[in-house]
């Protein structure tokens, strides 16, 4: 991997932490039982340390371990969500498309959908109608801009109607912010193993006690989960997982501290090497997130040059073809043009101080090399 460029894209994936790795291994091997097996140690085994990763994921957010089901991931919770709905939905338009399209999914059965606007910087502002929603999904952490919505979903929670329920996707600010689902107000929540240094495929929904009754499964069949997700349990994923958890809810706030100041070197670097260089979103946002355009004349170019030294995202922002460009920097009012010039960074638990400044180096070579205006 020596060649391999610097990764800064720990928005769309996170690296395996090596100690989740290393409590996922028993599972793969001489561990194998099915937690579902009621009549043997292997099942009993497995079974154990599902719950036990069950606890780590739970303390992580502040829930009770009863509230938590294990899912494939963030896409698959907010899709149990959306689709439990039968009346006013209302979800902001920085959502990921994991619950965007379950939304325009339900519009299309029927469902009154309405969407919560976005100001300039990044943050959903809360129109009076949300009295009338019977769930509303915005999420805690954007994955484009970074900007965190605690006022919004403090807003919401002060206005929804009696029984109305109020979901956050998570995925972005588990392991990385201070949640806590109660303070948060929260109903429901999706998480992703992998945007925390876990592993993917494996994530939770977090559904409050009192509302479980009104979360339909998607998934039927042997009744796992307590009949809101069937189908075997993956326990080396879940034990990687719950070791994440652990991880991060020990070593979060240091972690944080210092992946803010990493990002916060290569935002200055950046600016001082790119004169013209804009940052999206306002703040408080994710410590790590540094999404900008860039004053550049050609961007297919910078990419071609920048891509084998510096792992960044242009993906949602890219060029290809509109519909693919990113609707959060849209939603934000920024125009078609800058949004064409719009990379997105993530500093993780892994980056060093020499990689930042190499990367920040790198960046602005291959800006010259691609021409700068724009
Ligand atoms: N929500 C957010 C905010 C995300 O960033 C992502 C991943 N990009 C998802 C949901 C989907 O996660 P997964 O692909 O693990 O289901």
């Amino acid at each position: 991997m020596e060649d391999w460029p610097i990764y800064l894209d720990n928005h769309a994936t996170t690296r395996l932490d090596p100690r989740a790795l290393e409590a996922m291994m028993p599972w793969l091997e001489e561990d194998y039982g099915n937690p579902s097996s009621r009549s043997h140690p292997y099942g009993w085994r497995a079974e154990e340390r599902v719950e036990t990763a069950r606890e780590h994921v739970a303390r992580l957010i502040g829930a009770s371990p009863h509230e938590i089901f294990f899912t494939s991931g963030a896409t698959e919770s907010n899709n149990i969500v959306i689709k439990s709905q039968r009346g006013p939905v209302f979800a902001s338009v920085l959502e990921h498309k994991s619950v965007l399209a379950p939304c325009e999914w339900m519009r299309a059965q029927g469902v009154i959908v309405c969407h919560l606007g976005s100001d300039k910087d990044g943050f959903v502002q809360v129109p009076q109608e949300v009295a009338h929603a019977s769930l509303v999904s915005v999420m805690l952490a954007n994955n484009e801009v970074g900007t965190l919505q605690r006022q919004a979903l403090s807003q919401i929670a002060d206005r929804l109607p009696e029984g109305g329920l109020l979901h956050s996707d998570i995925a972005q600010a588990a392991g990385k912010e201070p949640v806590d689902v109660r303070a948060l107000r929260l109903d429901l929540a999706s998480l992703s193993a992998h945007k925390m240094y876990g592993p993917k495929g494996i994530g939770a929904l977090y559904v409050r006690e009192e509302i479980q009754g009104r979360i339909a499964a998607l998934v039927h069949g042997g009744g796992q989960e307590r009949g809101l997700r069937s189908g075997t349990l993956n326990v080396p994923a879940i034990a990687g997982f719950g070791e994440a958890a652990l991880i991060a809810f020990s070593e979060r706030a240091a972690e944080q501290q210092r992946v803010g100041g990493l990002r916060d070197l290569f935002a200055a670097l950046l600016k001082r090497r790119i004169p013209g260089i804009r940052i999206h979103g306002g703040e408080p946002r994710l410590k790590g997130n540094l999404c900008v355009s860039l004053p550049c004349a050609d961007m297919e170019a910078f990419m071609a040059h920048v891509s084998g030294k510096v792992a960044l995202s242009f993906g949602s922002a890219c060029m290809s073809s509109k519909a693919s460009r990113s609707h959060v920097l849209r939603e934000m009012g920024i125009g078609e043009g800058e949004i064409r010039r719009s990379v997105r960074f993530c500093v993780g638990r892994f980056n060093t101080e020499e990689e930042v400044r190499l990367a920040a180096d790198h960046v602005a070579e291959a800006l010259d090399k691609a021409g700068r205006g724009g």
